[in-house]
């Protein structure tokens, strides 16, 4: 962005950057390639091309297998790669969180060992943050790691673990000093998912998919090399993990491109034109443009306070509130406006980047949205943030 008190151009420099991005994505998300991947939800062999490129973490300094870019590109190339519907599943945890963690806290020997593997799309990571127990109150996590000579011995239940089952590590919070406070006796270790004691069980979502897992540790040996932070001090290197990137970008471009399918299939005939007849559909259409619109600027708004040194919060649950919840109206709209027709019309073209996930219907995608208000913090949780981080409201 140029200098200046308010100015939305994005430089020359960066939107030459987007072209490059939009070129790639034409080359290589080709008709073949959709038929030999179409509506699989990790596709790895994406990942690499997009590694080949320098492009998975490209806001990271060239040593760690980045291009040291700004924030800026690195948005922007989340932003395309949505828009256009590419996978992204299989490296996202890693290069948006991990990565950057690693990069912040991790030893010299972390950085070489798992950096350049992240960012060339060759090792995925799950993230091993909810319990039965902690889940919100994350705080609350009990899976114990006690330490015995150079190792940790890991035991515990993690659950609703996205992607366990086709990466390589686990980012796992785990319970260090069980009699410090709460927030005060916890450590990041990186647990090898093929490690003696790890099992993993699917656990099927509503429309019966397999997206997360229970991942259970029974004394779990992990090398104390392994210990990401300062032993106890991992309530806060984990803190820093969920502030990677914020802007949400990625969802509100998915939603976007749902929201011109969807207009897309209004404005089709003459029949379905008439159907728009309604004033209130058509508000509810304007409604969802509103919500979009305000989050992609928010987004960028994000972003730039990030490129400033500055730090979002209640700014990027407005955005996580605004798509998710934008998401599920234009599900129900389209349920509305197709009706019986919406359980078999496609709401996406089954790229992952659609609301309800590959290969959905309009009609499934009502309940294949839900989860999003949920994850990453639920909707509740991020109104609580907006009301006392941003407006200072007493906790209650
Ligand atoms: C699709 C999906 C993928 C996920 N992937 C991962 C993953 O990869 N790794 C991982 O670690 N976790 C993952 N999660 C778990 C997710 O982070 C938790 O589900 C979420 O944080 C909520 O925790 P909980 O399920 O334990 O619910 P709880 O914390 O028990 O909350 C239950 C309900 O109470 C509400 N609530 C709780 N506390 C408050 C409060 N203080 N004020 C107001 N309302 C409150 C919540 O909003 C929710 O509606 C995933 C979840 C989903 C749905």
């Amino acid at each position: 962005m140029r200098e200046g008190p308010i100015d939305f151009r994005f430089s020359d420099e960066q939107e030459a950057f987007r072209d490059d991005v939009k070129r790639f994505i034409a080359e290589t998300l080709t008709e073949e390639f959709w038929q030999q991947y179409r509506g699989r939800e990790s596709i790895p062999e994406y990942s690499r091309l997009a590694g080949e490129r320098g492009w998975l973490a490209v806001a990271w300094p060239e040593e760690f297998g980045g291009e040291g870019f700004s924030y800026f590109e690195q948005m922007i190339y989340m932003e395309e790669m949505a828009e256009a519907g590419a996978p992204q599943e299989h490296h996202r945890r890693a290069v948006q969180q991990v990565g950057p963690s690693i990069i912040l806290s991790g030893t010299d020997e972390q950085k070489r060992e798992f950096l350049p593997r992240i960012a060339s799309g060759e090792i995925a990571f799950a993230m091993g943050l909810s319990e039965p127990g902690a889940g919100s109150d994350l705080a609350a996590v009990s899976t114990a790691a006690r330490r015995d000579g150079d190792e940790f011995v890991l035991n515990g239940h993690k659950l609703f673990t996205s992607g366990a089952h086709y990466s390589d590590y686990l980012w796992a919070v785990t319970r260090t000093d069980p009699d410090a406070p709460k927030h005060r006796g916890i450590s990041m270790m990186i647990v090898p998912l093929d490690a003696s004691g790890v099992s993993i069980r699917p656990l099927l979502d509503m429309l019966g998919r397999h997206h997360i897992n229970e991942v259970f540790m029974e004394d779990v040996r992990v090398p104390a090399s392994n210990l990401v932070g300062e032993e106890n001090r991992g309530w806060y290197v984990n803190a820093t993990t969920m502030d990677f990137e914020r802007s949400g970008i990625a969802r509100i471009a998915g939603l976007r491109r749902s929201r011109s399918r969807a207009v897309g299939e209004l404005r089709s005939t003459p029949e379905t034109q008439q159907r728009l007849g309604y004033p209130a559909r058509r508000a509810r259409i304007a409604d969802l443009t509103i919500a979009i619109e305000v989050s992609q600027w928010l987004a960028y708004r994000v972003t730039w306070m990030q490129a400033s040194g500055l730090m979002p919060n209640y700014e990027v649950s407005i955005t996580k509130i605004l798509a998710t919840e934008a998401g599920q109206a234009l599900s129900r709209e389209m349920v509305g406006y197709h009706g019986p027709r919406a359980w078999t019309l496609p709401q996406g073209d089954t790229s992952p980047a659609d609301i309800g996930g590959p290969g959905v219907t309009w009609g499934a995608s009502v309940v294949g949205g839900i989860p999003a208000t949920i994850a990453q913090g639920s909707n509740e949780i991020q109104r609580n943030v907006i009301a006392t981080r941003g407006l200072g409201l007493p906790r209650g």
